[in-house]
């Protein structure tokens, strides 16, 4: 489970899923950082994983902003060291009918969701490239398979996470850096709470009755992270109770 002091780079883990995944990742002696445009939400797991005896750097940075990313990049390089792991879980998941959605809003959709991930790889990956090692793992959703209505935007963006870390996941596949997928089920967090989800009916339609925990998603990432993971790219860990298969 040693992930022998590299560093991880974790969009969006001031909440939620990101926060397990950064506190999973610092347990298997990763150092992290934690790049949230939530300023007290990133210093909050920082703290956590501090608590734990890991090391955490927050960063308050918007993640479909190229100069606070860029900016983000250097510092986490500067304090920690070369990036070797990246997680692009940052997100947003708004409900809004097609009809009603506001073309500004499809754009803010696609640019935090599926911009941010392509500019922070841009960022992170020749790191990963300089030192021959590399993970980058994408954190897209089961709506991809499922649809999901009023979250035309929302499904469009991750339809292209996926695309990308396919295309990605070829183009790299020769230099030791690999690029997969986790697609969460429902998982209980900020984000679930706030959706118009009846959150614990909806549990109980699922074939293992519950809906997931953001550490059933971090124990995914940590394989994906892990050495043991090295011959998979290009791949999905549908996290999900055993609800969509295929
Ligand atoms: P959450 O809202 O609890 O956490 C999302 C985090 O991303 C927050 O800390 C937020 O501040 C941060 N963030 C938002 N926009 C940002 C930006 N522009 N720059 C930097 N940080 C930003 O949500 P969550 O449920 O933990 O979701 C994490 C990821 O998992 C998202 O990509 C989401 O789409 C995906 N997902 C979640 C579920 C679920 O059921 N919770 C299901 C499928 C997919």
């Amino acid at each position: 489970r040693s992930l022998n002091g590299r560093v991880a780079v974790v969009t969006g883990a001031g909440s939620g899923i990101g926060r397990a995944i950064a506190l999973r990742l610092a347990e298997d002696t990763a150092r992290i950082a934690i790049w949230d445009i939530n300023a007290a939400g990133a210093e909050e797991t920082a703290a956590l994983i501090r608590a734990q005896g890991g090391t955490a750097l927050a960063i308050a940075a918007d993640c479909s902003d190229k100069a606070a990313i860029q900016a983000a990049a250097d510092r986490t390089r500067a304090e920690l060291g070369a990036i070797a792991i990246l997680v692009n879980n940052a997100g947003i998941a708004p409900f809004t009918p097609f009809l009603d959605t506001d073309d500004d809003l499809f754009d803010r959709v696609i640019r935090i969701n599926l911009r941010g991930p392509w500019l922070v790889t841009r960022q992170c990956l020749p790191d990963m490239l300089a030192a021959g090692w590399g993970r980058v793992i994408n954190i897209t959703s089961s709506s991809v398979q499922t649809g999901s209505p009023a979250q035309g935007h929302y499904v469009s963006s991750k339809g292209g996470l996926v695309g990308m870390t396919k295309a990605l996941a070829l183009e790299f596949a020769p230099t030791g850096v690999t690029f997969n997928m986790i697609p969460p089920g429902f998982i209980d967090t900020p984000m679930l709470r706030a959706a118009p989800i009846d959150a614990d009916a909806f549990a109980a339609t699922l074939p293992m009755k519950r809906i997931g925990q953001p550490e059933d998603i971090a124990a995914a990432a940590a394989y994906l992270a892990s050495e043991e993971a090295s011959y998979i790219t290009g791949q999905v860990i549908s996290t999900n109770g055993g609800r969509y298969m295929g």
